[in-house]
Order: structure tokens, then C-alpha cells, then sequence
């Protein structure tokens, strides 16, 4: 059970409302780099029904810094279970494709990352995140408590906190104020901010339910997704949470949301299984699957991150995923704020930065979802020929449109083009690929490579800004570093002489984000060291 102070503190530099795993991860960053934060959660999360299952390479690579990323990758699936996809007319039917994913799970190194996604359900992410959370000295952790309403002034936010048990109510003064606090946050509403897209694509209904030994009656192997496919396309999901015997049947749904106690969840098993298997059920949910962002991210006290921001289908693990890179980028913005070395204009960078990674996030996981639209022909069930034919069709159209959500991609992929705390190189934006392409371009996540040591370079980020020298030639960094001191920004120089590194890098002189994306690149110091300083710090507006 979750463990509960007594009492709230009434005065904090950082309030998270919501301890869903984007407020667990913003308060494990916070609480990393040592900043006071409270995060005040309205249940204990009991109620919870798991959603995610899906933790992106992104996701793990900030799991690794936290030390988190064996934990993960030990609680979820066994290390050695697939996560390929498969479409069949029943699990006991005909296998329609097979989509494998060799870039997931398990250990075996990726060309892109030291990390590599994993599947771990809520179940046992919520619980990891949550006990590095509150093992943070600096991070309280209020269950129970329902968080009311805020004013907002110059200085900060006063917030009205319910003590859910006892009906007691406090105020709380912080600093800043982030909703984590889901798809209906009030926080949004009463910052008057829209939510645009497509609120409504169906109201599928999940199907939580335990099957011993499932592999046993079929013939389809260890699986981590089944698309059962019927004549009118897909018709329902079955999904492993667990890589053993528990299991999510989730059922295309209508324009209406379906009644969960007319639900005929038996019937609904049969059609996936295609033959009578016995089973045990956890629960039955209806939800909404939705394409929706923020116009605006909040600021300039209160921000929105995770689901209060954007909400993704969940087709392609976005959802969560989207919203712990939120968190991290709010993370170190947050810390340079409170304490003294962030600009006025650091923190409005995080609209500009997110909103874009949201919009694309939702994209990607709204054609992940259009997969579904299967247009199979009538026969697709049947045996003999026509049947036969009308699969190989339809397996010809679902791997043709395997790169529709490319997981490296949409995780690592995305770049700060717009920021005005990162200073463009004057390089033209490269031609979008459906790819991952590793690059330092001003803005990008920096890219990973094993250094001679054993580490990743991605190990050396984090704490501080780090000027990277690479190359045996590399020019001397004392300009920036004494910047750097002048205005109080944390800064290493780190000398690279890998030379397969210098090559991925592009430049000699690399300065990459406590976050690890890049700042500024270049062949030689700017003219001007304290203005490159000044203006990733906040402090200057882009000429
Ligand atoms: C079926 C399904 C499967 C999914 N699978 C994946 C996946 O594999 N990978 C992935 O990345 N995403 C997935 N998603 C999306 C993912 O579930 C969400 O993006 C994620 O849970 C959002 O996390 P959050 O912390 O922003 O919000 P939430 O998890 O909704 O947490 C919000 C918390 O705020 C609390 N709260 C709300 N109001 C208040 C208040 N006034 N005071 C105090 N507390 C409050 C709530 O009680 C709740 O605990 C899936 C979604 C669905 C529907």
C-alpha cells in the first residue's frame, strides 16, 4: 500500500497533481536531481484497471539513469518472449501475418540505443516508479488527497488540497504546478485550454482475464498481440500482459459507448479463441479511444504533461511514453528554476518543445490504429482457395504497411527544431524519412554510442550540461565552461577520442541538455560563449 505522510506540506516549490506514471516519473526526476516536490494523488490507485504495457526505448533509456531499467525489464515479460504481432481469424484459426518486432524485448544490444523498449505492464511499471519516487528525500508523496482548485499569480500558485478521508482541506503555495492528472484534468479546464483532434474514434470495451497455458491450444506459438480479423476487419485485440497467463481482449467498440453489464464477454472469447477455452475473468472496462492534444501546454506557473496534455490511442504504446519525455523535459527546466540558474524564457520552451512531439506522437499511434481498418474480403475466413487467396491478400497489405509506426522513430527521432533554447547550426532541416536517423542537429536527442569504458555516451548526461571535445584535435572548451560558471549553469567538459564517435557526432564541439538533447554545436567556440550560455539557459531571447 502506498505510503501516506501525515501531514502536507504548505509550502513547495514544486506541486504534481496526479501519481499516475507521468506525475510518479516527473517526481523521480525532480527528486534525482533534488528538488522539492509534493505530489497529491485524489486515490490510492487500487482502483486502477492497467492500461500500458508498452515501455519505449525513450522511456528506458531515462529508466537507466534512474537505475530503474533492470527492474523493468525483469518485472514484465520473461527477457526471451516475443513481441511480435500476429493476425489470425481466430487464435485456433488461420495465421493471417506475422509482424515481427526484433528491436524489442529482451537484451540482445541495439544499434540506436543501450537500452531497448520492453513490455511491463502498469501492473509492476506504477509500483517501480513509484518506490524511486518517494525513496527521494526531497519528493512527498500524498495519497488520498484530492487537489480542489489554484489561483495563479506572478510568484506561484495557492492550491486547495482535500484530505479525501477526513474532508479536512489545505492551501499549499509551490512555486509551479503540473497536471499529471489524465485525459479529464480540471487543471485544463480551469486554464480555459482546448483539447483538438478527434475526440471520439470508439468505445471498445477491455476484457481482463487469466487462461492457463493459453500457448497450448493453438499452434501460433508465444505470442505478444493477436489481431483477430473477421470479414468486417479487425475485430478485437488479445494481448499478453505478462508473457504467462494473463491476457486483454479489447473489442472494437461502436459510436456508442457498449453497456459493460449486457456485455456478452463469452461470446466475445469464443469469436478470439475460436474455440471453447476455459478462463478466469479480472474485470470488464469500457473506455474511449481518442486523437486529442492541447492547443497549449500551460505556463507560466502551471503546465500540463501526459494525458492532461495529449491523449493517444493506444495503438503503438504513445500514450505514457509521450508523457514521461514531458516529464523529463519539464524535469531539468524545473530544477534550473528553482534553483536560480533558469531564465524567464526557459520554461516557455516547454510548450514549444512538446506540444510538436505531442501532435506527432498522436499521429503516429492515430495510423498505428488505422491498421485495424482492414477492408478483408468476405472469404478471409473460409477455407480452400478463396480463403487462402483472400489471406495472402491481406497479409501483402498489413507488411506493406509495417512502417507505419516505427517505435525507434517516434521515440527517439523527434527534434527540438523550434526551440529558442537550442541554437540552430544554419544546417537545413533534414528530408523526413520513416526511419530513425542518429544526429547532433541542434535540438535532437544526442545519440548513443558504447564508449571505450563500457558506457553508453548517454550515461555521461543527466546531471549537467556536458560540452562534449571530440576528436584528438578537438578545440578547447574553457570559453564555455567559464560561461557557464558566471551564470551558475552546471556544466562538464568531457573529452570523446573515439573516432567512430567524432564521425556520428558531426562536430568537434557538442553541448548537450541535462535532458540529452543537444544545444549547440560547432566546429569552433562561438564568438560570444556567455550569449550561447545565456540564451540555453532562458536568460536571452533568439536574435
Ligand atoms: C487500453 C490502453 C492501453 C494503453 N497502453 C499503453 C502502452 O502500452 N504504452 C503507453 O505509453 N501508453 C499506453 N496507454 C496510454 C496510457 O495509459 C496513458 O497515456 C497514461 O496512463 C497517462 O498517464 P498519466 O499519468 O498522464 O495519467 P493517468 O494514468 O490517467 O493518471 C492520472 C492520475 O491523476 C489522478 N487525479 C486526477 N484528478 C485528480 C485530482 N483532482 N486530485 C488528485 N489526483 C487526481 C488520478 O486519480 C490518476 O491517478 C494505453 C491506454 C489505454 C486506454
Amino acid at each position: 500500500m502506498p505510503e501516506t505522510r501525515a501531514e502536507l506540506p504548505r509550502r513547495i516549490p514544486v506541486l504534481i497533481v496526479g501519481a499516475g506514471p507521468v506525475g510518479l516519473a516527473l517526481a523521480a526526476e525532480l527528486g534525482w536531481r533534488g528538488v522539492p516536490c509534493l505530489v497529491v494523488e485524489q486515490g490510492d490507485r487500487s482502483n486502477e484497471i492497467p492500461r500500458t504495457n508498452a515501455v519505449g526505448v525513450r522511456t528506458m533509456e531515462f529508466c537507466r539513469r534512474w537505475g530503474i531499467a533492470d527492474l523493468v525489464r525483469n518485472a514484465g515479460f520473461p527477457p526471451d518472449y516475443p513481441h511480435d504481432f500476429v493476425y489470425v481469424t481466430s487464435i485456433t484459426g488461420h495465421e493471417i501475418a506475422r509482424v515481427n518486432r526484433p528491436t524489442h524485448g529482451g537484451v540482445k544490444p541495439s544499434p540506436v540505443s543501450p537500452e531497448r523498449a520492453q513490455r511491463c505492464n502498469q501492473l509492476w511499471f506504477d509500483p517501480i516508479l513509484r518506490d524511486l519516487a518517494s525513496g527521494f528525500p526531497s519528493v512527498a508523496l500524498h495519497y488520498w488527497s484530492r487537489f480542489e482548485s489554484f489561483e495563479e499569480s506572478d510568484n506561484g500558485v495557492v492550491a486547495d488540497i482535500t484530505d479525501v478521508k477526513t474532508g479536512r482541506r489545505v492551501r499549499v503555495a509551490a512555486d509551479y504546478l503540473v497536471a499529471c492528472c489524465g485525459g479529464r484534468s480540471s487543471i485544463r479546464d480551469q486554464l480555459d485550454i482546448k483539447m483538438e483532434g478527434i475526440g471520439v474514434h470508439d468505445y471498445p470495451v477491455n476484457v481482463s482475464l487469466d487462461v492457463k497455458n493459453l500457448t497450448s491450444f493453438h499452434d501460433k506459438g508465444r505470442v505478444a498481440m493477436f489481431y483477430i480479423v473477421g470479414s468486417q476487419g479487425v475485430l478485437s485485440t488479445l494481448e499478453s500482459q505478462d508473457g504467462a497467463d494473463h491476457w486483454r481482449l479489447s473489442v472494437v467498440g461502436g459510436s456508442k459507448p457498449m453497456d459493460v453489464a449486457a456485455f456478452d464477454v463469452d461470446a466475445a472469447l469464443l469469436r478470439a479463441f475460436g474455440a471453447k477455452i476455459p478462463y478466469s475473468l479480472r474485470n470488464i472496462v469500457s473506455w474511449t479511444r481518442r486523437s486529442l492534444v492541447a492547443q497549449r501546454y500551460g505556463g507560466p506557473r502551471v503546465f500540463l504533461a501526459g494525458d492532461s496534455a495529449h491523449q493517444n490511442p493506444p495503438d503503438g504504446g504513445g500514450g505514457m511514453n509521450t508523457g514521461i519525455g514531458d516529464a523529463v523535459d519539464l524535469g531539468w527546466k524545473l530544477e534550473a528554476m528553482v534553483k536560480g540558474w533558469g531564465g524567464p524564457n526557459l520554461l516557455a520552451s516547454y510548450n514549444i518543445e512538446r506540444q510538436p512531439v505531442g501532435i506527432l506522437s498522436v499521429a503516429a499511434s492515430t495510423r498505428m490504429m488505422q491498421r485495424r481498418v482492414l477492408a478483408p474480403e468476405a472469404s478471409i475466413c473460409e477455407q480452400g482457395e478463396a480463403g487462402e487467396h483472400s489471406r495472402e491478400k491481406l497479409r501483402q497489405t498489413i507488411m506493406g504497411s509495417g512502417s507505419l509506426f516505427n517505435a525507434d522513430k517516434v521515440g527517439l527521432g523527434y527534434c527540438y527544431e523550434a526551440s529558442p533554447v537550442c541554437c540552430p547550426d544554419g544546417t537545413p532541416v533534414p528530408e523526413d524519412g520513416p526511419d530513425y536517423v542518429p544526429s547532433t542537429r541542434p535540438g535532437a536527442r544526442a545519440p548513443h554510442a558504447w564508449l571505450r569504458d563500457g558506457r553508453s555516451i548517454l550515461d555521461l548526461f543527466g546531471r549537467s550540461f556536458v560540452l562534449l571535445r571530440l576528436g584528438v584535435d578537438a578545440p578547447e572548451g574553457r570559453a564555455f565552461s567559464e560561461a557557464a560558471r558566471a551564470r551558475a549553469v552546471p556544466l562538464e567538459t568531457v573529452a570523446i577520442v573515439e573516432p567512430e564517435i567524432r564521425a556520428l557526432y558531426h562536430s568537434p564541439l557538442v553541448l548537450v541538455r541535462p535532458d540529452g538533447h543537444v544545444a549547440w554545436r560547432g566546429d569552433a567556440l562561438p564568438r560570444d560563449a556567455l550569449a550561447v550560455i545565456d540564451r540555453i539557459r532562458g536568460a536571452a531571447l533568439p536574435a
